[in-house]
């Protein structure tokens, strides 16, 4: 579908990445399903040696110097292996870096994006709390500074990669008594003394990734690890906020092409009342319905990467970003539940990966911000463009007056 939108050179980086998802052992996928794997090292210390992490970040910094079109094509590829690869892969070199790369000091460039890259040092990133993921205003973890250091008390939960991290970028309240949006504060916290980990999660899917709690109790970290400004956090999540996002929407896709290329060597062999099945229209429509809405949501990635590699207004970039990831998510949730319609009883067996896929993708449209946060954030800026248009005099026409009663006495009530 997006092919017309890679160069050259992105093609053949498609090749690579698919080279690395072969590499992959089925065992690895089985075991991280079953927790037997907790956190998947081997596979992003792979993907580094590859330079494959964070393809889109400059070459100086172990990057490639590609674009976002590149980044979700990679994203998706990596997905067809298990949402919790892409999880894993995006965490650390696609959010965690891009934050560093933006906000940080060559220093923290230095020691926490070059290794990471390279994957020999992880990370992940703690935003929701116990008390809350949608309202990261609310953030009560703090870090009250003492003398050179910061000194962090709090909680962060569902921490993917929380398991095998190095380090977690982490938002911390620094200042109580300014408006919540003036008085947090971003910093790197490597794991050491002051950090616990607890992998405690009875997951539904998205297994093997390392989810976890992580508690800071009297936990040090220096100033040179405060990302970006003090009490200026909310500029580091804004600008995480594209690739928290677009890449969600891009990893989606993988899982769920996969599992229509499963349903599709299905119906064209599972045979019923002397036909394969395909040849009834109640499976070929759903599969049609599924192939639709997989293109759909590859238009609106490949899209939305364009108009963030373009360089559009940050309102639009956030619209498009949020409709993309909305869409993107239920669009793929329902491909997969297309797919496993199709197959019959056999399609909710761990017979074939469709069961696991499911559970796994059941993720999507809960996580980096749930898809009702999306639609406040759509209807927000859709509001703001349209006020803006009216007091620009656009629309050129008044498509309003374009009805045969539009002038009817007392009609147009609006109280
Ligand atoms: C497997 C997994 C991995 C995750 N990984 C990470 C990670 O790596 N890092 C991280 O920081 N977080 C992570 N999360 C957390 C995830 O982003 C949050 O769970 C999510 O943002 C929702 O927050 P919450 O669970 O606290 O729900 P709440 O914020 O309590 O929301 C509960 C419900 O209320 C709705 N709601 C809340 N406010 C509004 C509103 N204003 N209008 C309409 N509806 C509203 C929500 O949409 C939701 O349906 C992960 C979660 C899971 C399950």
């Amino acid at each position: 579908m997006y092919e017309h939108l890679l160069s050259e050179d992105a093609l053949k980086l498609r090749d690579e990445v698919r080279d690395l998802v072969a590499w992959v052992p089925r065992q690895m996928i089985l075991d991280m399903d079953a927790e037997k794997i907790r956190f998947p090292r081997e596979f992003l210390a792979e993907a580094g040696k590859r330079n494959l992490l964070g393809v889109r970040y400059p070459k100086a910094w172990g990057g490639r110097g590609l674009d976002w079109v590149s980044t979700c094509m990679v994203m998706e590829e990596v997905g067809v292996l298990g949402y919790i690869f892409a999880c894993t892969f995006g965490v650390g070199a696609e959010l965690v870096c891009d934050a560093i790369l933006r906000h940080g000091s060559d220093d923290q460039k230095t020691r926490y994006v070059k290794p990471l890259l390279a994957g020999e040092l992880f990370a992940a990133e703690g935003l929701t709390e116990p008390r809350g993921g949608s309202d990261f205003f609310g953030t009560t973890t703090t870090a009250r500074r003492d003398g050179d250091d910061f000194v962090l008390d709090g909680q962060k939960r569902f921490i993917v990669g929380a398991e095998g991290a190095d380090y977690f970028l982490v938002y911390a309240r620094t200042n109580p008594d300014a408006e919540p949006h003036k008085g947090i504060t971003a910093f790197l916290v490597d794991r050491g003394p002051g950090v616990e980990v607890h992998y405690l999660y009875g997951l539904m899917g998205s297994r093997g990734g390392g989810t976890g709690r992580v508690v800071f109790k009297n936990c040090r970290v220096p100033k040179e690890n405060v990302l970006g400004e003090i009490d200026g956090g909310v500029r580091v999540f804004e600008t995480m906020m594209i690739p928290e996002r677009l890449g969600t929407a891009a990893m989606t896709i993988g899982p769920a092409r996969a599992a229509l290329e499963v349903a599709g060597g299905y119906t064209t062999r599972r045979r019923a009342f002397g036909k394969t099945i395909n040849a009834f229209q109640g499976v070929s429509f759903q599969v049609a319905e599924a192939s639709m809405l997989l293109d759909a949501a590859s238009s609106l990635v490949y899209t939305t990467a364009r108009a963030v590699d373009a360089g559009e207004t940050p309102s639009r970039t956030r619209r498009y970003i949020s409709e993309t990831k909305k869409f993107v998510t239920e669009a793929c949730q329902k491909v997969v539940h297309n797919a496993m319609q199709v197959m019959g009883g056999i399609g909710y067996t761990n017979v074939y990966p469709i069961e696991r896929i499911h559970r796994d993708l059941r993720l999507a449209s809960i996580w980096t911000g749930t898809n009702e946060v999306m639609s406040m954030i759509i209807a927000h800026e859709w509001y703001t463009e349209y006020a803006k248009a009216r007091a620009a005099k656009a629309p050129w026409r008044d498509y309003e007056a374009d009805a045969a009663e539009a002038d009817a006495d007392g009609e147009k009530i609006y109280e």
